[in-house]
């Protein structure tokens, strides 16, 4: 029984985006937030994307320094 078995992370990673937007139907919103609440690793994912997207925001209405702009590259951590 153990057939496509999806990692969960996974999963969850490609529901961040979707879910950052309010654009996840109820049912995946509901599924997301329960393996956020058991998953530290995805937890701390989706916040750091949150917060990303409010700096980014604020940072619309001003030049970003070159510099920080490298830093938060850096800090993107890719999955695989
Ligand atoms: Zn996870």
């Amino acid at each position: 029984m153990n057939d496509v078995q999806q990692d969960p992370c996974a999963h969850c990673e490609e529901m961040m985006q979707p879910y950052l937007d309010h654009i996840l139907t109820e049912a995946e919103r509901v599924e997301a937030e329960s393996h956020l609440d058991e998953c530290d690793w995805c937890r701390r994912r989706y916040r750091f994307e949150e917060s990303l997207r409010v700096y980014v925001r604020q940072a619309a209405d001003e030049p970003m320094p070159e510099e920080l702009k490298r830093k938060l590259a850096a800090l993107r951590i890719p999955l695989n």
